[in-house]
């Protein structure tokens, strides 16, 4: 196998320090956008797979990414997999029209399906399209094309055949398989893999990509919630199937019930903004009172609760549906609720139309803990730092290799300045009304000196709302990141802000701060209208609490390393290439606290005419000038 590009210094440091983790450590390395990270990382850890007869697993976030990684295998040649799950590649699901199903009802459907053709039954036609047709022709093609899983899915769709069940026979002989995270991170998902794989643990060498979101996904995995709108799906679910007792003389709706109420009367007693800590037994010892039971009784209603839900699940499956229960997953989540007890989480109650409670898994280390099981792995992304806090956070060894590599673009290409007489700390915020008009006031006279490509990112849709009212006063059009935007309408607003000269409104961790590319004079200005600090929510207190009881860094951890990431994040949707140029106007205070992490930024008295020195070279100032 060769390099496929021929390799610039950058890239020959990459190798070198990747080939060193792949021995079997771990490396966590931040290199931006054109370092050529992905096709480095493939290359060395092919080379060594191939060599020690390993399996490369290429974690994801996104389609997009996934899409990368099969076009880079292309130019390197060995045998590689795109995978998806069923609610992707079920053709079955699809024609059936079922609707979006969970990876556990869909595999249950999928099991019937196939066992009915096994039995001579009608069931699944692309499964019988599998056994049936030519599998060394099915393999060649997979081998020699090396689809995207959107290819292999449209290809093999013509021919009658499942994409996911040819996706998991050709697995195990693949030397490499890009995944979602979720593959690698969800238990019952990753122990599918590993039998998909036919392979353990040691002999994998993992590559996570975009490796910033890993933490939040690893405490979403760990997490777990039962919000009304489920009980209300589940009370639904009991007057369509039945109400059976689940004690004498309680129905299951009653039980419902006291859920239901439980959580609106803790949600207006507990919540704060939008969520609050919940005391020990808070919806429990409500059901206790009620029915004059204790916490056994109540496990052993919840029992029934659940039996009850698989009941349903049966019927359903029964009949060809989707084998889904609402009841069961309410009674399984309360009695988890019930029995997490770990100092890891923090239990809380989330506001809103719809309460619900929150058991948030505040150490993500043990959701990470298979990553120590591999035999090597690779994080990268373009916005890692701080390395020491994802080490620490994701329980990766002390020895782990950190590097943060800097941009490949000329640093003079980008210039950061910030203002210190504004800021959007809360406090001062809502209780100063001049700090508010101060900060108007620099958002206004920047809308009306525009005339460059300019993403204002604000902290919070509220923030944010409160000031569409200045697009009146702009010179150029205003365009808006809305709240609960559709995807269509979204695109349509950014093809016409990159067509003309324009201001676009967005949201720092929205869909325009995160993944979204403006090449060239696409965008020429970021102005940040504040530092987005996470909200001070209950479930951020409960982190640095955590973090400082575990690390000694709770504000360190839990507060300054998120809020790097994101700045970071804005920060680089401006330079994607060696030829753009472009400026980022901070617009508060506390910027400078971030200096290590975002690089050099100088104070600036005057935004507008910053914007212009640095997007304006001076020969053009002189020959533009009257
Ligand atoms: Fe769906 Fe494939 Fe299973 Fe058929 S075999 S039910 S198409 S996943």
């Amino acid at each position: 196998m060769r390099f496929p590009y021929p390799p610039r210094p950058l890239q020959r440091q990459t190798l070198g320090l990747m080939e060193r983790a792949l021995e079997g450590g771990h490396l966590v390395l931040q290199a931006g956008t054109g370092s050529g990270k992905t096709v480095c990382a493939l290359y060395a850890a092919l080379t060594q797979a191939e060599e020690e007869d390993r399996v490369v697993l290429y974690l994801v976030r996104t389609n997009s990414q996934q899409r990368q990684v099969m076009l880079e295998l292309r130019k390197l040649g060995p045998f590689g997999i795109a995978l998806q799950g069923r609610q992707r590649l079920c053709l079955l699901a699809e024609d059936r029209h079922l609707g979006p199903g969970s990876a556990d009802e869909l595999s249950h459907f999928c099991r019937d399906r196939k066992e009915e053709v096994l039995a001579g039954k009608e069931g699944c036609r692309f499964f019988r399209g599998l056994l049936e047709g030519d599998g060394e022709a099915m393999r060649r093609w997979v081998q020699e094309t090396h689809p995207t899983a959107e290819e292999a899915r449209a290809h093999f769709r013509a021919q009658g055949i499942c994409p996911y069940e040819l996706n998991r026979v050709l697995a195990s002989q693949a030397r490499m398989i890009t995944a979602p995270y979720v593959y690698f991170f969800e238990p019952n998902l990753r122990r599918t893999l590993l039998e998909t794989l036919a392979r353990p643990p040691e002999d994998v060498l993992l590559i996570v990509d975009e490796a910033h979101n890993l933490p939040a996904h690893c405490r979403d995995v760990g997490s777990f919630r039962v919000s009304a709108k489920a009980v209300e799906r589940a009370e639904k679910e009991l007057m369509d199937y039945g109400d059976p007792e689940v004690a004498e003389g309680v129905s299951a709706f009653d039980l419902l019930e006291i859920v239901a109420g439980g959580l609106r009367d803790l949600a207006a007693e507990y919540v704060i903004e939008e969520d609050g800590f919940l005391p020990p037994l808070a919806l429990e010892g409500r059901a206790m009172q009620e029915f004059a039971i204790t916490t056994s009784q109540l496990r052993g209603m919840l029992g029934s609760l659940a039996a009850a839900g698989e009941a349903i699940r049966e019927v359903r499956r029964r009949t060809g549906s989707l084998p889904r229960s609402h009841t069961l997953g309410v009674a399984q989540n309360l009695l988890r609720w019930m029995t997490t007890e770990d100092l890891a989480y923090a239990k809380l109650i989330l506001g809103g139309e719809r309460p619900a409670l929150h058991a948030y898994c505040l150490d993500p280390s043990w959701v990470a803990e298979p990553i120590r099981a591999c035999h090597a792995s690779l994080h990268m992304s373009g916005t890692l730092a701080p390395l020491e806090e994802y080490r620490d956070t994701l329980g990766l060894p002390p020895d782990t290799l950190l590097r943060a590599f800097p941009s490949p673009f000329p640093p003079e290409n980008r210039r950061v300045v910030y203002r210190d007489h504004v800021t959007t700390r809360y406090q001062e915020l809502h209780e100063t009304p001049e700090a508010m008009a101060r900060l108007r006031d620099e958002v206004r006279i920047l809308l009306r000196d525009c005339r460059r490509n300019t993403l204002f990112l604000f902290p919070s849709y509220r923030l944010l709302e409160s000031f569409l009212d200045l697009r009146r006063e702009s010179q150029v059009p205003v365009f808006v990141e809305r709240r609960g935007m559709d995807q269509a309408a979204l695109m349509r607003s950014l093809d016409a802000f990159r067509r003309s000269t324009a201001a676009l409104f967005a949201v720092v961790g929205g869909r325009v701060s995160e993944g979204l590319d403006f090449p060239d004079r696409e965008l020429e200005v970021v102005v940040l209208v504040g530092i987005p600090y996470p909200k001070p929510t209950a479930a951020l207190r409960a982190l640095v609490r955590y973090y400082d009881w575990k690390f000694q860094k709770g504000w360190e951890y839990g507060v300054l390393a998120p809020t790097t990431r994101r700045l970071l994040q804005c920060m680089g949707r401006l330079i994607r290439s060696e030829r753009d140029r472009g400026i980022v106007i901070i617009l508060d205070r506390r910027a400078p606290l971030f200096k290590r992490a975002l690089g050099p930024m100088v104070l600036t008295e005057d935004p507008s005419r910053a914007i212009r020195e640095h997007l304006n070279p001076p020969e053009t100032v002189r020959v533009a000038s009257p």
